[in-house]
C-alpha cells in the first residue's frame, strides 16, 4: 500500500479530492489557494494553514510574535492569491502546557498585529493539548470583491508568467537562523512576509491576469500548480529572476547558489501570475505606480510540453512537498 513518503503530500490531495463530495453552493473546492463558496448573493473564500513547532518554525532565534505574525501571514496570503478581501480569522492553538501564559498571549499578538493592517478580527477557535510542541492553526474567511476572483486554472498559451517583490529571500534567512548568522533583513524576509492584500484585489480586478498562486511552497512547485491546473507547460527564466543585493551577498559568502534559492526556496509570499503578454508592460508599470512593488516577467505559458522546465529544461529539483520533492506539475 502507497504511503504518503511515496505519493507525496499534492498526489494525497488530489486522492482526497476524488472521495470528498461537493454541493452546487461550492465554486471552488479542493485544489486552489481558498474553497470559494456562495453564501446568498455572496462568495466567501475560506482557507485554512497549520503550522507546526519544528517543521515550519523553530523557537530558536525568533520571538512568540514573531511566530503569530508569520503563521497568521501565511493563511491570509492564500486570500491575497485570490483577490480577495480578508475579513475574519479563527485561530486554533495546540501546546504541550508548559509554556507560559504569556509566552502563548504574545503569539497571539503577533497574530492580531498582521491582521489588524487588512482590518481582519479574530473570531473564535480552538485550545488544545499537543504531545509535543506548539500548533497553530488559522483559518481566513474572506470575500471576493464584486464577486470576482482569481483560479489557479486560467493561464493562457501565449501568456507570460510574473512576480511581485523578490525571491528565495525567505529561505536565506531561514538558513541564517539555522546555522546562527546574523542577517537581519533575510531572517526579516523569513518571519515576517507581507501577504500581498491589496496587490492581489488590484491584479484581480485587470481582465488581462488570468491565473495566480501564491509562492508558499517555491516557484517551480507553484508554477507547476498552476500548469497542472490547464495542463500547460511553464518556461522559467532564471536569468531574469529578482535577485536582491542582500540575498546575492549572503549566497556568496556562504556558498548557496541564489538562483536554486530562487527557484525552489518557500515561503516568500509573492504572487505569481498569468498575464496577457500584450498588454502587461503597461499593467505592470500600473501596478508599480500604486503599489511602489516591482515586477518581473520570469517565463511563460507553452502548450509544448506540460509542467515547468527551466529554459525548456526539466528542473532536477522542484519545491517544497511535505512528504517528498518530485517533478512539479508534470502530469
Ligand atoms: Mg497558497
Amino acid at each position: 500500500m502507497r504511503c504518503l513518503n511515496d505519493m507525496g503530500e499534492f498526489g494525497f490531495i488530489d486522492r482526497l479530492a476524488r472521495i470528498i463530495p461537493s454541493t452546487p453552493t461550492v465554486i471552488e473546492g479542493i485544489g486552489d489557494d481558498c474553497a470559494v463558496l456562495r453564501v446568498g448573493e455572496r462568495l466567501v473564500l475560506v482557507s485554512t494553514d497549520m503550522f507546526i513547532e519544528d517543521v515550519h518554525f523553530r523557537r530558536e532565534g525568533v520571538s512568540p510574535r514573531d511566530i503569530g505574525w508569520k503563521a497568521a501571514s501565511a493563511c491570509l496570503s492564500d486570500i491575497a492569491a485570490m483577490g480577495g478581501a480578508p475579513m475574519y480569522c479563527l485561530t486554533s492553538l495546540a501546546c504541550s502546557g508548559d509554556e507560559t501564559a504569556v509566552f502563548l498571549e504574545e503569539i497571539y499578538r503577533g497574530m492580531l498585529s498582521a491582521m489588524s493592517r487588512f482590518g481582519v478580527v479574530i473570531v473564535g477557535g480552538d485550545t488544545t493539548r499537543s504531545s509535543r510542541g506548539i500548533i497553530i492553526d488559522v483559518i481566513a474567511v474572506g470575500e471576493a470583491i464584486g464577486g470576482h476572483f482569481l483560479r489557479r486554472r486560467g493561464a493562457k498559451v501565449g501568456d507570460v508568467l510574473v512576480v511581485t517583490g523578490a525571491l528565495g529571500g525567505s529561505s536565506a534567512g531561514l538558513h541564517a537562523l539555522t546555522h546562527g548568522i546574523s542577517c537581519e533583513e533575510l531572517v526579516q524576509a523569513h518571519m515576517y512576509p507581507n501577504p500581498r492584500i491589496l496587490e492581489g484585489q488590484w491584479l484581480c480586478a485587470h481582465d488581462s491576469i488570468h491565473a495566480m498562486i501564491d509562492i508558499s511552497d517555491g516557484l517551480c512547485q507553484d508554477a507547476g500548480h498552476l500548469a497542472k491546473a490547464v495542463r500547460l507547460g511553464m518556461d522559467l527564466h532564471p536569468e531574469r529572476l529578482p535577485v536582491t543585493p542582500a540575498l546575492e551577498k549572503y549566497c556568496a559568502e556562504h556558498g548557496l547558489d541564489p538562483v536554486h534559492l530562487m527557484l525552489t526556496g518557500g515561503e516568500d509570499y509573492e504572487l505569481l501570475f498569468a498575464a496577457d503578454a500584450k498588454t502587461v508592460e503597461k499593467t505592470m508599470e500600473a501596478f508599480h505606480h500604486e503599489f511602489r512593488l516591482p515586477t518581473t516577467v520570469i517565463g511563460a505559458v507553452t502548450d509544448e510540453w506540460t509542467g515547468v522546465r527551466v529554459n525548456g529544461q526539466v528542473p532536477s529539483l522542484g519545491g517544497f512537498d511535505h512528504f517528498k520533492p518530485q517533478d512539479p506539475g508534470a502530469s
